[in-house]
């Protein structure tokens, strides 16, 4: 019955009558089974292994591990092949790796792979491994959907301050290594609390949402932008010197001032903000001593009178 445990009594009665039973169980599952014969390279395949790349095992006969090994996304190759040889080489218990592989609709299909080695020579050569494969890739979009959730911010789609801190610290240790230009600029809206007061927080809200999308569709998909915190953000520019990413600055704030928002009593109203830029200018920079200075040079800007730009 549906549902039902198996008792210790009924799964003593349960047996699989025969290999055949076995493998329709299997691919009625949609759990694929391969044997690979790591003498000759040959590769046995069943056909709900075939039916995850959308391919009957027919159309892929006769297969290989180098067969195997050419559907797999470039990108994996290195980790699978080294997944494999680890546990030839007796490092590891069991071969466990998820990688992409190719449909033949020409899309990537997420597959785990599990495998062991089955059979050995009298000296301890590996003959044969075999293992499964199962399609991962719903579980793959979730997990990517769960990452971006962690990593953005709800309302502007920016990263968050997190985030930002952990992809800064990477961008900028790789800037200091390979010598490059880095910039990182930093805005704050003006008397943004006076816009909350006047027109209600829903219109702050709508405020710093559209600035950021305004702002997002004018960078370049290399720049890193963060919501550090209430209305208060971060641009790292790769490959920009100050004097690049205070133009930058300059256009941003601009474009930020231009932008003509309507209260919901219906006036018309606009916002500024005040920028601090700075760059990678030492050996010992960190993400962390660059949003310092980004910071003090923005603390000045709003000190000279706010809607401009400072550098540090
Ligand atoms: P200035 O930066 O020019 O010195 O003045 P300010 O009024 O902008 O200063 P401050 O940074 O002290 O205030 C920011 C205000 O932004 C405080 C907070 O209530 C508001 N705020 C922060 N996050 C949000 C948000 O997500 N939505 C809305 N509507 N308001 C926010
Ligand atoms: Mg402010
Ligand atoms: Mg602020």
């Amino acid at each position: 019955m549906a549902g039902t445990p198996l008792s210790n009594q009924s799964l003593r009665r349960f047996e699989v009558r025969s290999a055949d039973s076995l493998l329709s169980i299997l691919d009625a599952g949609q759990v694929g089974l391969w044997e690979w014969n790591v003498q000759t390279g040959e590769n046995l395949i069943t056909p709900a292994w075939a039916a995850q790349l959308g391919l009957s095992v027919e159309a892929l006969s006769p297969f290989s591990f180098d067969a195997f090994i050419e559907l797999v996304h470039p990108e994996d190759h290195e980790q699978v092949t080294q997944t494999v040889r680890q546990h030839l080489n007796g490092e590891t218990d069991c071969y466990l790796a998820s990688f992409r592989m190719r449909h033949d609709d020409d899309t990537w299909v997420w597959i785990e792979a599990r495998g062991q080695v089955t059979k050995r020579s009298p000296n301890g050569q590996p003959l044969l491994m075999s293992g499964i494969h199962r399609n991962i890739s719903d579980l793959k979009k979730v997990e990517e959907e769960l990452r971006q959730r962690s990593n953005t911010d709800a309302m502007t789609g920016w990263y968050n301050r997190a985030y930002f801190l952990q992809a800064g610290a990477v961008i900028v240790s790789r800037a200091l290594r390979q010598r490059s230009r880095l910039a990182l600029l930093m805005f704050d809206i003006d008397h943004f609390k006076s816009i909350n007061d006047q027109f209600g927080h829903a219109t702050g809200d709508c405020v710093i949402e559209t600035l950021c999308g305004q702002i997002g569709g004018r960078l370049r998909a290399i720049d890193i932008a963060g919501r550090l915190g209430g209305e208060e953000f971060a641009i790292l520019l790769d490959g920009a010197g100050l004097g690049d990413a205070r133009n930058i600055a300059e256009s941003l704030r601009e474009s930020i001032a231009s932008v003509e928002f309507i209260s919901p009593q219906h006036e018309p109203f606009q916002v500024t903000a005040s920028f601090g830029v700075t760059m990678v200018d030492d050996h010992n920079d960190s993400i962390e001593n660059l949003l310092s200075r980004a910071d003090a040079a923005l603390y000045q800007a709003k000190a000279n009178g706010r809607n401009r730009t400072e550098l540090a």
